[in-house]
């Protein structure tokens, strides 16, 4: 694997339409903005999330980025990937300090292909380091410093101001938008939604997928704090589903595991299930109830593309040890799959 020299992004990323009677009947016209495709090691909303902070981590002279992540992180890979291309070292800090001893599961193996170094946390002190770090307090920076030296700190997701104006940049290569458009992706923090939201032309809106049980109120709390801190100011473009997150994170219902398998076998294009499936599982749930008008145009997202086949720990295998938590994160029996903590 290639892990040096400079990404080269496919951009703009294509535009597939797909044709489907079932929404053709209900008079929606529905179109795939194929963003896994912008690179293999940095696909998707991670490159548009990273690139930008990237090039703020080198022009204020860091040479170290530090980030946080759950064992099979895709931010943690990208980050892992981008920052060996832009010959930054990379620190990754892992939620759960019991996969230090274990092998090596593929993302986490992947990301020290590219020289990340792993820290591996508890999870209280996983979630104390991020809360403080969100609520300025300079104790748990300072701790990490100490550690690790000066570095750029991404937040858990990859997911800040600059983060959601580099996904903005997305809806630049849609100039077509206009009324009757609707957008959609998933959400995992709200950065890329986020950034879509504050981007679309008048008459066009967004519709973003949770993914994360129990999220309502603060996912869109998050978004709307982003558009404050990046575009001074609230847009009342957008909203999220919270009917088809599956059960939590990870988790991959039998319904949905059937609707994503159904879907890859019509249109020919494999889908990623802990953020893409639930998000198009939730394009045809609105279809269905009538809520996407006669004459709605759908471009929905591809914000990165399926595990490797047959990778353990992807989505359809066990749970493993030390993924008990609150958020869907143990197998369990109507469930295709165990799932996992991740952010
Ligand atoms: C990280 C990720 C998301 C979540 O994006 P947010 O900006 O955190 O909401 C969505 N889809 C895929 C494939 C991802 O890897």
């Amino acid at each position: 694997m290639d892990t040096s020299g400079p990404i080269r992004p496919r951009l703009p990323s294509p535009v597939w339409d797909v044709a489907d009677p079932w929404l053709a009947e209900r008079g929606v016209e529905l179109r795939l903005k194929r963003d896994d495709l912008i690179h293999p090691l940095v696909p998707g909303n991670k490159w548009r999330k990273l690139t930008p902070n990237l090039r703020a981590a080198v022009e204020q002279g860091h040479t170290r980025l530090l980030t946080f992540g759950g064992a099979y992180s895709n931010h943690i890979r990208a980050v892992a990937a981008a920052g060996a291309a832009h010959g930054l070292s990379t620190v990754g800090v892992i939620r759960g300090d019991e996969l230090a001893g274990a092998p090596r599961n593929w993302s986490l193996a992947r990301a020290e292909e590219h020289g990340m170094e792993l820290a591996f946390v508890t999870r209280s002190a996983y979630r104390e380091t991020l809360r403080g770090l969100s609520e300025n307090d300079p104790g748990p920076l300072r701790g990490l410093e100490e550690r690790w030296g000066s570095a750029y700190v991404l937040p858990e997701g990859g997911t800040n101001v600059l983060a959601a104006g580099g996904a903005a940049d997305l809806v630049a290569e849609l100039p077509d938008l206009g009324s009757g458009d609707v957008v959609c992706c998933a959400v995992g923090t709200g950065g890329t939604l986020a950034g879509i939201a504050a981007a679309l032309p008048a008459g066009a809106r967004a519709v973003g997928f949770a993914v994360l049980k129990g999220a309502d109120g603060y996912l869109e709390g998050e978004v709307a704090e982003l558009h404050r801190r990046g575009w001074g100011r609230a847009f009342g473009d957008w909203r999220i589903e919270h009917g088809y997150h599956g059960g939590g994170y990870g988790r991959v219902p039998v319904e949905l595991e059937a609707f994503a398998a159904r879907f890859e076998e019509r249109h020919g294009v494999r889908v990623e299930r802990r953020y893409v499936a639930k998000m198009l599982w939730g394009v045809y749930g609105l279809a269905e109830r009538g809520e996407l008008a006669p004459g709605s145009r759908v471009t929905a997202v591809i914000t990165g593309p399926p595990d490797p086949e047959g990778s353990a720990g992807a989505v359809g295998a066990a749970g493993s040890a030390g993924t008990k938590g609150s958020a869907g994160t143990e197998g369990s029996a109507g469930t295709a799959g165990g799932g996992r903590p991740e952010a």
